[in-house]
């Protein structure tokens, strides 16, 4: 008999979620709009402390959205995170803009804010302004946004902050993803909470939200037929998966300190061999763990990632390599990049384990037995 799989980073419902879903079906509400879409909106951007808020289908179609609002045409820069996940980027390429990545620095694994003023320059230098700053908050850990805003601000370029993995992370007191003029969430099967599959954008601008929303909804214009003046998306969250995204917001934060448990119990465990480090909370910082992250060093541990890797799975264990950066992706190796070496290390070294809320004491035990044994 196989052992059950432990998986990455699966769901975990907190009970409410059935409740607002069946709420949909008595109203007949099955459909992209509906009373707990408008809800959820009003209470994702409660909670985060921000103002305005679109559910999406997608943390894709959110970036992708805020792409558009900020007149990313064909031909224009767009500076992204070269560490992360090709969702962030790819809307880039809808647009048929260009992406040009920019390496990370070490405390945060995110985009590092010097090497983001010597990319604006050289763009500007040979002869484009970027139109848009994609920054990632990679493994639910901050950007050094006071840092990156700054450089922004000094160039006048909109930042959009792709927080699809920190939904629940804080900086300095500040939300992740309501520190710069537009935010991002997923609510992905993998993510801290999930609505099946959805996203949101948020942000302090009325306007941009609800074209965002005009946008997602194949842009009708106000007629009693179908009148259309700009290019539309179908990209609305439907009535049930926002009915989900109710549920999972009143056990959010408990997902939260769920997860910081999940990263305490490793590093408490594994403090003891050599050659494995975990990424730090450094000043400002309130990370929601999403993912507990390692750093190997194969040359005191005896094992290099890839071997632990295939040790987990033996066992039924998912583990994953850190992302692997945009700049060294085939599909992005053509465009611009500003490298300093930090994110190509990282993922030659790093490793995801096991980190879901739901994982018990056992598993963990047992997971953490064979890391200590490899
Ligand atoms: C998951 C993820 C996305 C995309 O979100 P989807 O809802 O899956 O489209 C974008 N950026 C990062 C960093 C992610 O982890």
């Amino acid at each position: 008999m196989t052992k059950e799989k432990i998986y990455l980073s699966s769901p975990h419902m907190g009970g409410e979620e059935i409740k607002f879903v069946n709420e949909a079906f008595e109203a007949n509400w099955i459909s992209p709009v509906g009373p707990n879409i408008n809800a959820f909106e009003e209470e994702l951007a409660t909670y985060n402390g921000t103002k305005y808020c679109a559910a999406l289908s997608s943390g894709t179609a959110a970036i992708h959205l805020a792409l558009i609002l900020l007149n990313v045409n064909p031909g224009d820069e767009v500076i992204c995170s070269s560490f992360t996940f090709s969702g962030s980027c790819n809307p880039i390429r809808y647009q048929q803009a260009i992406p040009v990545f920019v390496d990370s620095e070490t405390d945060s694994w995110n985009m590092d804010p010097v090497l983001l003023e010597k990319a604006i320059k050289d763009r500007i230098a040979k002869g484009k302004k970027p139109k848009a700053i994609i920054i990632v908050h990679l493994y639910g850990m901050p950007a050094k946004m006071n840092e990156i805003n700054a450089v922004a601000k000094q160039y006048d370029i909109p930042v959009i902050e792709d927080a699809a993995e920190g939904l629940g992370s804080s900086y300095f007191g500040k939300k992740l993803g309501t520190m710069s003029d537009m935010g991002i969430y997923s609510f992905n099967g993998n993510k801290i909470i999930t609505t099946s599959g959805g996203g949101a954008l948020v942000s302090e601008n009325k306007d941009w939200i609800a074209k965002a929303k005009f946008l997602a909804t194949q842009a009708r214009d106000a007629a009693p037929h179908y009148e259309h003046t700009h290019i539309g998306y179908n990209y609305r969250l439907s009535n049930i998966s926002a009915g989900i995204g109710r549920g999972q917001l009143r056990v959010l934060d408990e997902r939260v300190r769920q997860r910081r448990n999940v990263f305490d119990f490793y590093k408490k465990e594994l403090a003891g061999i050599k050659g494995i480090v975990f990424q730090s909370e450094f000043e400002g910082a309130y990370a929601n763990r999403w993912l507990t992250t390692i750093l190997i060093d194969p040359a005191q541990t005896g094992f290099d990632r890839e071997k632990l890797r295939l040790t987990l799975e033996k066992e039924n264990i998912e583990s994953r390599p850190l992302w692997k950066p945009m700049h060294m992706q085939p599909v992005f190796q053509e465009y611009p990049s500003y490298t300093s070496g930090v994110s190509e290390k990282l993922f030659e070294t790093g490793l995801c384990l096991p980190s879901g809320s739901n994982l018990t004491a056992q598993q963990l035990s047992g997971i953490v037995e064979i890391i200590k044994n490899t």
